[in-house]
């Protein structure tokens, strides 16, 4: 192939490639008209679900900043680690999480103890800084590091995934749930996720 061949596929190649990768399909900032009316009928949905929440601070790249101010989605609690805080997330996650509360509630889970919620940056991978956009940046994702459980167990992702099968059948209520996107684990990204689990909401558009 000759040079001036081999550079014009190198451009189309460029221009194909998705100038926001990892970004929902259709996501745009500041928000489209569709993931405002995306938006509005996930507070719907929320209402509807009886879930306690009020509208966020105007957060940086979440389109439908929510707040829980009891920190409690239905049953479900969300504890966080990092100590108190208003923890905006985008209404998707509330959403998703309040549809999974009730098969969590089932296998005896209170609460689910967290680090991480909106944290606007870029996804790391072996421990270094890509340039894609986190879910987090998005106010989609959840890194949730324990569980406390009705019987007043808390097990730790860290030390007990390896010995506590209620680890993976919890995240697998996740893994099986339409709202959610594949959760990365100790079992399937040991190196980025041997302590917590990442838990990431779809925005459907
Ligand atoms: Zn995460």
């Amino acid at each position: 192939m000759g040079a001036v061949a081999t550079l014009l596929l190198a451009i189309f190649a460029a221009a194909a490639a998705p100038k926001r990768p990892n970004m929902p399909a259709g996501w745009t900032w500041p928000p489209s008209a569709p993931m405002r009316a995306a938006g509005s009928e996930c507070l719907a949905r929320l209402d509807e679900a009886g879930v306690v929440y009020a509208p966020g601070p105007a957060t940086k790249k979440i389109a439908t900043p929510v707040v829980l101010p009891a920190l409690t989605v239905g049953e479900l609690g969300l504890t966080p680690l990092r100590g108190k805080g208003s923890y905006p997330m985008d209404c998707q996650l509330a959403a998703a999480i309040a549809e999974v509360a009730p098969e969590l509630g089932a296998l005896g889970v209170r609460a689910l103890r967290f680090r991480t919620l909106h944290e606007y940056r870029t996804v790391r991978k072996r421990g270094r800084d890509t340039k894609i956009l986190s879910r987090h940046a998005l106010g989609l994702a959840i890194d949730v590091f324990g569980v406390e459980l009705e019987d007043g167990r808390v097990l730790a992702v860290e030390s007990d995934w390896a010995t506590q099968p209620k680890l993976a059948e919890i995240v697998a209520v996740f893994a099986s749930s339409p709202r959610f996107r594949t959760p990365l684990t100790p079992a399937n990204d040991p190196g980025d996720h041997g302590d917590h689990v990442h838990l990431e909401a779809h925005m459907r558009l």
